[in-house]
């Protein structure tokens, strides 16, 4: 195989969706295995449509996930520009070409005759609107007319109805296409600009991209791009489509899906780490040879292979993502969920009532719950908010007969002279026996009493982080409460 050039080339008018992120994904995976070269291209000719910033959050998202680009238009390479709006000149000259040696003509109808054109032919019974083919013989003194008139023309490619475009799809194997299921296509608009699918099949020829994986909505543009490197005497790439995400109920992933996080900016915001969506997004249409899931970057390189990418659609599986994420957090040292946590904390608490070892605490004790490190808002609000045990949660307490228990506790916590979780955990177990209860009986109403939580985490750690006087505060307070009524 000749050196492996792929690409990913997205149009600056949006973020990066995840949609994107996996096809980047699939290229840089496929290059790095075979020792070849990611480029990061920018569609960016669709001028109305592009975004503030697109180009630098695209990137930089791209990079936060560990897919790092070889050549781009930061860092090009011997191939650039890598901005398509910068190699207009390029797109015209070969378009010019196609139309000296008759592959290409002018076409001065106006966007009024061809909504005309496109009418009748839907009266008609016709659905998918073909170019009459009006100005494929327009003699020197039409156009010259035309061009006294103010038109200016468009430039179409004349297809060869009677060829068949074909391609062996690495994903789906053989496809073909009959030239005369496709009408002339523009290839550059009236305003210079040369369309998606003359551009893209210019810049792959250049720069030597040797295979495309991207979304199957682009099925249909292939055979176009195949003609321009017939036309042109290109050597075409490879071509992989891949498969459709799909959400929890099988539907195709849409931007207002709003059961699904779309944008990899989201998940950067709230606190997911980078190589557990790396981890999630190579299963996403991707499977190894083996049972395992879970992997590193380098394993996932070097154990991957095409042949293995998914003919079916990919579910987006949000519990696998939070399974993953969970997993990488609690592989992290507790310094750098720290750091990620204390954003949010930050946001959320009076922090600087608490010292640094209360904050470790903390974290060390919700780090393995974490899904995602924003979650460490709704596990510590407990320590910051009003006393607030609910009519059900006194019930329950009433229930389990627990005020004797909480008499008791307060008295020896009171008693106890170091409050750490190590001699809450005796002072419970002793008080468990001398009281016969244990299990849920004994900690659930404890836990209840003092955090007015039914769960979470390790419950004498939870009460040496209220500290000794808020933890008999809120005893007292509960004891009172089942006294009243
Ligand atoms: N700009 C196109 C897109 O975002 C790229 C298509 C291609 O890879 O050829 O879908």
């Amino acid at each position: 195989m000749s050196k492996v050039r792929v690409r990913y080339a997205p149009s600056p008018t949006g973020h990066l969706h995840i949609g994107g992120a996996r096809t980047a994904l699939f290229n840089y995976l496929f290059a790095k295995h075979y020792d070849g070269d990611f480029i990061f291209r920018l569609e960016d000719t669709d001028l109305e449509r592009n975004i503030p910033n697109g180009e630098a959050s695209q990137l930089e998202n791209l990079e936060w996930l560990g897919i790092i680009p070889d050549e781009s238009p930061l860092k090009p390479g011997d191939y650039g520009p890598y901005r398509q709006t910068e190699r207009l000149d390029i797109y015209q000259k070969y378009a010019d070409e196609l139309v000296a040696q008759g592959l290409a003509y002018e076409c001065y109808c106006s966007t009024d005759e061809l909504d005309e054109s496109r009418k009748r032919q839907e009266a008609n019974g016709q659905h998918s609107f073909r170019y009459e083919r009006t100005c494929l013989n327009l003699s020197d003194e039409q156009k010259e007319q035309y061009k006294k008139e103010g038109r200016k023309p468009s430039i179409r490619f004349k297809v060869d109805q009677d060829k068949v475009y074909e391609w062996d799809d690495i994903v789906r194997g053989k496809i073909s296409v009959i030239g005369k299921d496709i009408s002339d296509w523009v290839i550059i608009k009236s305003n210079g600009i040369a369309t998606y699918n003359f551009g893209v099949a210019i810049d792959d020829a250049l720069m030597k991209i040797s295979h495309v994986f991207r979304g199957e909505e682009h099925i249909s543009n292939t055979p176009k791009q195949i003609m321009i490197y017939d036309a042109l005497n290109f050597i075409a790439p490879e071509f992989g489509h891949l498969t459709l995400i799909v959400n929890e109920e099988r539907k195709k992933l849409s931007k207002r899906d709003e059961t699904i996080m779309q944008f990899i900016s989201q998940y950067k915001e709230d606190g997911y780490l980078p190589e557990a969506l790396f981890n999630f997004f190579a299963l996403l249409g991707w499977s190894p040879n083996i049972e395992e899931e879970i992997f590193t970057k380098e394993e996932i390189i070097a154990m991957f292979d095409e042949k293995r990418l998914s003919k079916s659609s990919s579910m987006f599986d949000k519990k696998k993502l939070h399974w993953l994420d969970n997993h990488y957090i609690k592989e992290s040292s507790l310094e750098r969920i720290k750091e990620m946590c204390l954003v949010y904390l930050n946001e959320n608490y009076p922090l600087n009532e608490k010292d640094d070892e209360w904050i470790d605490a903390i974290i060390e004790l919700y780090k393995p719950q974490l899904n995602y490190c924003k979650e460490i808002v709704e596990l510590v609000k407990p320590y910051f908010e009003e006393y607030n045990l609910t009519e059900e949660d006194i019930n329950f307490l009433k229930e389990q007969n627990s005020l004797e228990l909480l008499k008791v506790m307060s008295e020896e916590f009171n008693k106890m002279e170091s409050f750490d979780s190590i001699t809450i955990k005796e002072t419970i177990n002793v008080i468990g026996k001398a009281l016969s209860l244990k299990g849920k009986q004994l900690f659930m109403p404890i836990r209840l009493a003092i955090s007015c939580k039914r769960s979470g985490g390790d419950l004498s750690t939870v009460i040496e982080l209220y500290g000794k006087e808020q933890a008999i505060e809120n005893i007292q307070k509960t004891i009172g409460l089942l006294n009243e009524n």
